[in-house]
């Protein structure tokens, strides 16, 4: 895949992340078809109709129980297949990075992370699922 779909996706993205409602992380997908055209985009947050309270927000591990990852909310606008390039401002978790498999993306392209208790970027289980996996910084 070309270079300037790879720099389109990630700037898809980083578009998309704004769009959070989590006053913490803000995080944004793109996918994209193998052709170059968008097949979703997402971000992180609360199911539709789900509000945090401040208190909620504030817990770290609470909030993560509730919160549905970028990747996720932008598959779900994909049909299985159709995805070759996923793209997200953060490295993905390991449920994101097999769910992405699982809806057949090739490559996936990620900011590095800026938390200092980050997960590792999942190398070593991208290799094993044959998918490419390439941090690119902004
Ligand atoms: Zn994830």
């Amino acid at each position: 895949m070309k270079d300037k779909w790879i720099q389109l996706a990630l700037r898809l993205a980083d578009a998309t992340a704004p769009a959070s409602a989590d006053r913490y992380h803000k995080v944004g997908c793109a996918v994209l078809r193998k052709e170059g055209s968008v097949c979703g985009i997402g971000f992180n947050g609360q199911p539709p109709g789900i509000d945090l309270t401040d208190e909620e927000a504030s817990h770290r591990d609470f909030r993560r129980r509730l919160t549905t990852h970028a990747e996720s909310n932008a598959l779900a606008f994909c049909q299985p297949g159709d995805p070759y390039l996923l793209a997200v401002t953060l490295p993905p978790c390991d449920r994101c990075l097999v769910d992405a498999v699982r809806y057949g993306v090739k490559i996936i392209v990620c900011r590095p992370s800026t938390e200092p208790d980050a997960h590792p970027v999942p190398f070593e289980l991208a290799k094993r699922l044959k998918v490419e996996l390439r941090v690119v910084n902004p």
